[in-house]
Order: C-alpha cells, then sequence, then structure tokens
C-alpha cells in the first residue's frame, strides 16, 4: 500500500471550510481506490494563529512541514490584519524558502459552468499558465525611507535572475511540450521594462532551441489581456512572471466561470522541498461560515496533488467526478447561480467516485 503524508494547512476565511471538503473527499477517493493512503495532519496556521502568538506560523514550521509529501491549503487573510502580514508570513513563507518556483493554474470552462464571454463553452478556453513564483516583482526586495515625511521614498525592486528565468521556461517549454498543441505563449513587457524583461525575451529564445517541437509566440501582458477576452482559442500554454500571471490568471479563472473552480499548483519540480496546492481565491470573508463556499477549486488542487504523487488514475478519477458534479446545475453553489451548499457539493462528489 503505497502512503502519502499530507500537510493541511487551511488558513482563514472559507479555506478552513474548502479544505475540510477537499480532505473529506480526498479520504473517500483513496479508499474506493485500496491502491493508496492519505494521511492528513491538519495545522491551524493563519490570522487567528497571529492573534494568539503574534506569528503567522511557528518560528520552526518549515522544519514541521518538510517531511510532508504535499502541503494542501486553503486560503489566507483576513479583514482586520494587513494583506502584507498575511500574505508573507504564510503562504509565501512556505512558497519561497521551499523553492516552489513553478505557479501552474490549468483553466478550462467546464461543462455546466457558464462564462461570461459570450457564446464560449466547453473547448473554447483550455490554457495552463505558469507563473514565475519565487521572484521578479515579488522578491522583497525594496524600503522606504523618511516614513510619514513629504520626501518619503519607497522602492520596489523586481529581480530577475538568468537562472530564475531560465528553469521557469524549461518548466514551461516542458509543460507545452508535454499538451497536445505544443503551443507556448510567453508573456511579456520588454518594451517598458528595459531591462529584466528583454533579459526574459532573450532567456526565452535561447530556451526555445531546446525545445524545437514546441512552437512559441511573446505577447506583450497588456495586448494579452486582449488576446485571452477576444480569441481564447488561440492559446494553450502560457508563461509570466509573478505579477503579470497573478494578474493574468485571475482574468483566466473570471473567464473560466468562477474563482471558486480554478485551481492552483506551487511546485518545487525537483521535488527536494514539499510542493503545495490551493484553490486561487482568497478568504472571501463575505461568505466566510455561511456554508456556501465552492469547493471545486479545492477539489481540483487535490486533482493536481495526486497528480504530483504519482497517483494518476486517482486523479483522473476525481478530475471525471469533478466534471459530473460541476455539470449538475442542482449540486452549484452560489457564486455559479445555484443554491446548493458546500456539504452538497462534497457529498455530490463522493457519489459521483
Ligand atoms: P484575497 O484573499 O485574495 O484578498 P478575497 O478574500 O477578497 O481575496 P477573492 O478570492 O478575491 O476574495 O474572491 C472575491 C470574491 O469572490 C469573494 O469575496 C467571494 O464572494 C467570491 N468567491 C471567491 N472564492 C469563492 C468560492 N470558493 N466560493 C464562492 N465564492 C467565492
Amino acid at each position: 500500500m503505497r502512503k502519502h503524508r499530507i500537510a493541511a494547512i487551511p488558513g482563514d476565511g472559507i479555506g478552513k471550510e474548502v479544505v475540510a471538503a477537499g480532505v473529506e473527499a480526498l479520504s473517500a477517493l483513496a479508499a474506493l481506490d485500496g491502491g493508496f493512503t492519505l494521511e492528513f495532519e491538519h495545522f491551524d496556521w493563519g490570522s487567528d494563529y497571529y492573534k494568539r502568538t503574534g506569528t503567522m506560523m511557528p518560528a520552526d514550521g518549515l522544519e514541521q512541514l518538510k517531511p510532508f509529501d504535499a502541503i494542501y491549503f486553503g486560503s489566507v487573510g483576513a479583514p482586520d490584519l494587513p494583506d502584507h502580514i498575511t500574505l508573507w508570513g504564510l503562504r509565501l513563507a512556505i512558497c519561497q524558502p521551499f523553492d516552489q518556483y513553478a505557479n501552474v493554474r490549468p483553466t478550462r470552462i467546464l461543462n455546466g459552468i457558464e462564462s461570461p464571454l459570450r457564446n464560449a463553452g466547453v473547448g473554447d478556453l483550455d490554457w495552463v499558465i505558469v507563473r514565475e513564483n519565487t521572484e521578479g516583482e515579488y522578491a522583497g526586495q525594496g524600503g522606504r525611507s523618511h516614513r510619514g515625511h513629504p520626501e518619503e521614498v519607497a522602492t520596489e525592486v523586481a529581480i530577475f535572475t538568468r537562472a530564475g528565468v531560465r528553469r521557469i521556461m524549461r518548466f514551461a517549454f516542458r509543460t507545452a511540450q508535454s499538451r497536445p498543441r505544443k503551443f507556448l505563449t510567453v508573456v511579456t513587457k520588454s518594451n517598458a521594462q528595459r531591462n529584466g524583461l528583454v533579459m526574459w525575451d532573450e532567456i526565452a529564445a535561447e530556451v526555445a532551441l531546446e525545445f524545437p517541437d514546441v512552437t512559441w509566440d511573446k505577447m506583450l501582458v497588456d495586448a494579452m489581456t486582449v488576446r485571452m477576452t477576444m480569441k481564447p482559442r488561440s492559446l494553450d500554454t502560457i508563461v509570466a512572471t509573478n505579477l503579470h500571471a497573478d494578474i493574468l490568471s485571475d482574468l483566466a479563472a473570471a473567464l473560466a466561470g468562477s474563482m471558486g473552480i480554478a485551481p492552483t499548483a506551487n511546485l518545487n519540480p525537483e521535488r527536494q522541498f514539499p510542493s503545495m496546492f490551493e484553490p486561487i481565491h482568497g478568504s472571501a470573508f463575505d461568505i466566510t461560515g455561511m456554508g456556501i463556499a465552492n469547493p471545486i477549486g479545492t477539489f481540483w488542487s487535490g486533482q493536481m496533488m495526486l497528480e504530483h504523487l504519482g497517483e494518476q488514475a486517482a486523479a483522473d478519477r476525481l478530475m471525471r467526478a469533478i466534471e459530473k458534479v460541476a455539470a449538475d446545475k442542482g449540486l452549484h453553489t452560489p457564486d455559479l447561480g445555484g443554491s446548493a451548499r458546500t456539504a452538497d457539493v462534497t457529498a455530490g462528489l463522493i457519489a459521483a467516485l
């Protein structure tokens, strides 16, 4: 029997509700499969933990997480705490030291889900966005001086390293190569960001030579928003910097029908550290505690986690069940225009499994 140890970090807001649903669904799947077990350990880190202890996670938090095979994460953020504390104190405090440099976000319109794009349906939008996840605009370099004075200054320095850009480009070309269309779009802004992004373009062209079977093109990030909206079929695999992909992937999630559906994986492809899987949505305090959070993004993140753990058959089974649930309007939560509750969707998913 194969055994996988998973650290579950529900975090804040609806993160707690959707991770509970995800753990229930994945446990049921493992029991049905019979070939592997998932051993979940729960960590109550996040904003409530911060209010009790003054830190988002304990000082030895990373040491505690290191032995796990994967991390199943909910969301982080609280209305009464600044975002930079909650984000840097937990999510980024895990992603960066664990070198989860490839953030992967599949986007598809699932059967039964309505896209805000007129006439767009299943198959019109089938993308994988690869986001550089450790440097770029979110490297954390910069500072503030003369606080509160009229001459106050703040800098936010984007960092692009040759090694960092090369490894994300290689990962993106490999991802494109593994998909039927073998087509990659490199998002850039080298017309205005004329140092880091010019190097980004140069390295993309160098790495492309290693992948002669992959076709690729280049898009300025502003024009990319237009192409995603007007010509969604013209895209397949997409690679972008930390900031650009952050924005583009929210657009992608909205175009696919709801923030509640989209999953993401923060991968350390070399497997020196555990990788982390989470829905892309935030804590959504407007609906916290109401029992109506859409758990599909968390189920889909669980599917990506199973793939990463080598449980492809179970991952495929879970994806078919997700598609079945999405297609059933009676199991749509209010964000999809229905009146189902998180618990209904979870029960529906387990029945579909
Ligand atoms: P962040 O933590 O990133 O600041 P947020 O808490 O403001 O995010 P988002 O994730 O950006 O919330 O989502 C925006 C809105 O979309 C939420 O306020 C909520 O109404 C809705 N939403 C997001 N995720 C879900 C979900 N899983 N189920 C139902 N509604 C959702």
